[in-house]
């Protein structure tokens, strides 16, 4: 894949907070159509980097790309449209129902109601989401439903780009792996390019084509999920690896 061909890429990123480096010369491609897992422990830049691709954040050195453009101040707003968005927590405005947090940007942006109904429809069947939900503030929604919410007004404007960040971080056990398979399906019918944070293995295995696991900063390994568990570059993905105790790599 060449860069030019990748929908997302960052050449020799480096970002700093108050003089304390936390990300250092990142260099990465999403090709399209794919899906990027970025995992690693707490702390070592997943947020960060999710931020520097969609010019939440300015890198202090280097560069970001989207689909061959540089992300710049001037086409900062047009660029980011074409970029869905879940924040960890997912982000949902509590003063707003589902309804408006969904449709803000297509409200803002004067779409009409008929093209709003129909992609909010759409929508709420590629989530399953109950219709009835839409009228609930956010603290009336389980936490399966909220992020079901936070996923619908990402796609709202129907980006060529996902940018997820820990999507099923807070869920309990089995809603987490409903919502697995069916984020998989979404994935998959929609064919977007996704840039997806989770710090559990196992799930970037199932959802990602690819996985990057970061460390302090920098790649510590790019690849498919058997490359990290059978080749591990070093002894940090060797030991990142161990701690996911309970799950059987060996099929891989
Ligand atoms: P992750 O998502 O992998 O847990 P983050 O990208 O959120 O990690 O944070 C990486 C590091 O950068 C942490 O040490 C965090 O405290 C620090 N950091 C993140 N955002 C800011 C900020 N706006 N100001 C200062 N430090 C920050
Ligand atoms: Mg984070």
């Amino acid at each position: 894949m060449t860069r030019s061909s990748a929908t997302l890429s960052l050449l020799q990123v480096r970002k700093s907070f108050d003089e304390h480096p936390v990300i250092r010369d990142v260099d990465l491609d999403v090709p399209p159509g794919t899906t990027l897992a970025l995992i690693g422990p707490s702390g070592c830049g997943k947020s960060t980097l999710l931020r520097l691709m969609n010019g939440l954040l300015q890198p202090d050195r280097g560069k970001v790309q989207v689909k061959g453009e540089r992300l710049v101040a001037q086409n900062l707003l047009s660029l980011r449209r074409r970029m869905g968005y879940v924040i960890q927590e997912g982000g949902l405005f509590p003063h707003l129902d589902a309804r408006q947090n969904i449709t803000l940007m297509a409200d803002h942006l004067a779409w009409k109601p008929e093209r709003i109904e129909s992609r909010l429809l759409a929508l709420l069947q590629l989530t399953h989401l109950e219709t009835d939900l839409l009228q609930r503030f956010p603290f009336e929604l389980s936490g399966g439903q909220r992020q079901r919410v936070a996923l619908m007004r990402a796609l709202m404007l129907d980006p060529e780009i996902l940018l997820l960040d820990e999507p099923l971080g807070a869920l309990d056990p089995i809603i987490r792996f409903d919502l697995q398979k069916e984020l998989k399906g979404i994935f998959q019918a929609l064919g977007k390019t996704v840039v997806l944070v989770t710090h559990d293995l196992s799930e970037a295995a199932y959802l990602a084509d690819e996985v990057l696991l970061l460390h302090e900063g920098r790649i510590a390994q790019r690849g498919h999920m058997s490359d990290l568990v059978h080749r591990p570059a070093d002894a940090f993905v060797e030991r990142f690896v161990k701690a996911q105790r309970g799950h059987d790599w060996s099929a891989l």
